[in-house]
């Protein structure tokens, strides 16, 4: 794949390079707007519509004429502006318009002032403050002018989004497909769950995990099970992933010893390089292509497995699927503990942060061997520790990235 695997290669490289790499390969379709939440947007959206639509009151109480208060006499209500029902009638000098929130105001209005700031008694109103010109009017376009882009293309349409498009009119809206991603886990050691487990064998763990966070991320699921260390087996899972799907995406046997006739039919089949990647966890990693799909193989420790899909085949398969992304915030904190750490790996360990009386604080989950599942499942963000760094002492300041997205 042009990359040089003799050292270990920094994530960004890695990042960088299967990005280079890939395009977004899903078609757009019309949907119905309750129907495309969680889809990508295939276009930018350009407001049909001024929002709001016409100059309207943000306030129960009286439209006015300035030149009428000058007078500083009470004002005689003309008549009644309803949200949905404008006022039309005539508006003689020394009148007022009562008017509710949301009711266009009446042409000539200067400002409408608050019916806590008023005395009414019949007809009469009295007003108890001098409004400034233009208070409490909502001006036509002043949310979105018309055709202004409101949403860019790439955007993941959420329940903040729907009631943006639908005050826009917007009935149907052109979205991307759902990314097609092939998974399974590989291992003669893998149970899945609900089977009695031999001496030896373990709980496929994985791909719960892999499939939760494609759902989260809006992808369609081919689930092909556990497929054992066989390399017949193999060969039909990979075909009939690459024939199905998008992507594949599988757990273990990318490591040294075990890896080798992985690597052999991967080579045969497609092209695809192995990489030792500079963090921790998640040494090993597999990235390239099949005949027709794209495939990234994790590591086969739990934690490994799903803090490279969150830092890897995350953002790669946001772009595949035409989706913007954006890593979440890194914050800096203090640890509250010392943290163990070697040179030479950029490290994502398992944090607690909290509001300490200081500031936010950090402390680490325990042991972070990669095989320790419940490292993560306790924590809520990464303490990331930088490539070059030592051990750090209590004290000192950290980064951390919350958990958003995926593993929230
Ligand atoms: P491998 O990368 O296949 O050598 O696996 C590394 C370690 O992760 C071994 O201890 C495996 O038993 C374990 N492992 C591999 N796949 C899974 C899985 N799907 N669920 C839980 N543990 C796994
Ligand atoms: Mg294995």
């Amino acid at each position: 794949m042009g990359f040089d695997t003799s050292g270990l290669l920094p994530l960004s490289d890695a990042l960088q390079g299967m990005l280079e790499q890939l395009a977004c390969c899903c078609d757009s379709e019309q949907l119905p707007l309750p129907a495309a939440l969680g889809r990508v947007l295939a276009s930018d959206i350009a407001s049909p519509l001024a929002v709001p639509p016409f100059d309207n009151s943000a306030m129960d109480g009286y439209a006015v004429r300035l030149a009428d208060l000058a007078a500083g006499t009470p004002l005689i209500m003309a008549g009644k502006a309803f949200a949905g029902q404008p006022y039309q009638g005539e508006w003689p000098a020394g009148h007022c318009v009562r008017i509710m929130t949301g009711a266009p105001v009446p042409a000539g209005t200067d400002a409408v002032v608050m019916q806590e700031e008023t005395l009414a008694d019949g007809d009469r109103i009295t007003f108890l403050a001098q409004p400034e010109p233009g208070q409490n009017i909502r001006r036509a376009g002043s949310d979105i002018g018309k055709g202004a882009c409101v949403l860019p293309a790439g955007t993941r349409l959420t329940p903040r989004e729907m009631p943006l498009l639908a005050s826009l009119g917007v009935a149907t809206v052109a979205v991307r497909r759902p990314l097609k991603v092939a998974i399974f886990s590989t291992g003669d050691e893998l149970k899945p769950v609900g089977a009695p487990l031999a001496h030896g064998d373990i709980y496929d763990s994985n791909r719960y995990g892999v499939r939760a966070m494609l759902a989260r991320m809006g992808c369609d699921c081919l689930d092909l099970g556990i497929i054992p260390d066989d390399p017949a087996q193999l060969r039909a899972a990979f075909i009939r992933a690459d024939a199905e799907a998008d992507v594949l995406i599988t757990t273990g046997g990318v490591s040294v010893g075990e890896a080798d006739f992985t690597k052999q039919l991967l080579d045969e089949l497609g092209e695809i390089g192995f990489w030792k990647l500079a963090i921790k966890p998640g040494k090993p990693f597999a990235f390239g292509r099949l005949p027709r799909a794209w495939f990234f193989g994790l590591p086969g420790n739990p934690v490994s497995a799903m803090v490279t899909f969150d830092q890897l085949v995350q953002p790669a398969l946001a772009k595949l699927a035409g989706q913007r992304f954006e890593r979440p915030l890194q914050l800096q904190a203090i640890t509250a503990e010392p943290l163990k750490k070697s040179p030479g790996r950029l490290d994502f360990q398992r944090g607690i942060l909290s509001q300490g009386p200081n500031g936010l604080e950090v402390r680490s989950t325990g042991s972070q061997d990669s095989a320790v599942f419940s490292s993560l499942s306790r924590a809520n963000c990464y303490i990331v520790l930088e490539r070059e760094r030592g051990r750090v002492a209590a004290g000192e300041t950290v980064t951390v990235e919350p958990f958003g997205g995926l593993l929230l």
